[in-house]
């Protein structure tokens, strides 16, 4: 078993919601009641229940006409991931990074104070996370690591009928995401693939990341919020303060 990584080809995603339900139907989590919104995407967010959401939006377009942005969201399994450098200070134990897939696993067995998983949802810069209320705990996607150390592919993978959803060896992936982006780059120069050298699930964007999602790309380069880039800038300073004192 080796470094795993998921890439999402935006270009192929229909909004079917396959990848959606079958995460639902793999993780057994309930259904969601919805409502109509005016918008094709139900639920409104991600929840405990819902690991992945198919976001959609309309942009009008010079012209009048509409233009739709699909964007499976769901955690990147990130490289260096934040929420699990605040739960190791605040709540140990609550998230794992495993050492083979890189899947970033919340133990939804370990309690915390709210206030503390609130930290650790501020932390990612993705806002992934999910607080669950009548566990005391958080829920998030979890790679299907189940299913991979069993030789199968991520649920939503597997359900995708498109080829938007892609699996694989990290190597792998990557190259295909580089591939992909070079293809389409001659008919779409602001394509890019979403901060692929700090996360494990990949995206292939065409247009403005903001028209798909708030959070489609991390605030900056190195996929930190501000917040956790100011803490790691004065983490040697008060190293120093501690060992004066
Ligand atoms: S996307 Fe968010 S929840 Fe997922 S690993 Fe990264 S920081 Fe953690
Ligand atoms: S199953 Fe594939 S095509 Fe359908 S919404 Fe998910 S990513 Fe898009």
């Amino acid at each position: 078993m080796t470094d795993k990584s998921f890439f999402i080809d935006t270009m192929k995603c229909t909004a079917c919601r396959g990848c959606q339900i079958a995460c639902k139907q793999w993780n057994k989590n309930p259904g969601t009641k919805t409502l109509q919104r005016g918008t094709h995407q139900n639920p409104a967010d991600l929840s405990v229940s819902t690991f992945k959401l198919v976001r959609f939006n309309e942009v009008e377009v010079p012209g009048g006409e509409p233009k739709w942005f699909f964007f499976p969201d769901q955690c990147r399994h990130c490289m260096s991931p934040p929420c699990k450098e605040v739960a190791d200070s605040k709540v140990k134990g609550a998230i794992l990074h495993d050492e083979t897939t890189g899947a970033v696993i919340f133990n939804p067995k370990i309690k915390g104070k709210p206030a503390d998983f609130k930290e650790i949802r501020e932390a990612c810069p993705y806002d992934i996370p999910r607080w669950n209320e009548k566990i005391g705990g958080m829920a998030k996607c979890t790679m299907c690591i189940d299913r991979i150390k069993e030789g199968m592919l991520p649920a939503c993978v597997k359900t995708c009928p498109t080829g938007a959803m892609n699996f694989g060896d990290r190597n792998e992936i990557l190259e295909k995401a580089n591939k992909r982006l070079e293809e389409v780059k001659g008919r779409y120069p602001d394509a890019m693939l979403a901060n692929p050298d700090d996360v494990r699930t990949i995206y292939l964007l065409i247009d403005d990341p903001k028209k798909y999602h708030k959070f489609a790309v991390a605030e900056n380069a190195t996929g930190l919020t501000r917040k956790m880039a100011l803490k790691r800038l004065f983490q040697p300073l008060n190293s120093v303060r501690h060992m004066i004192g």
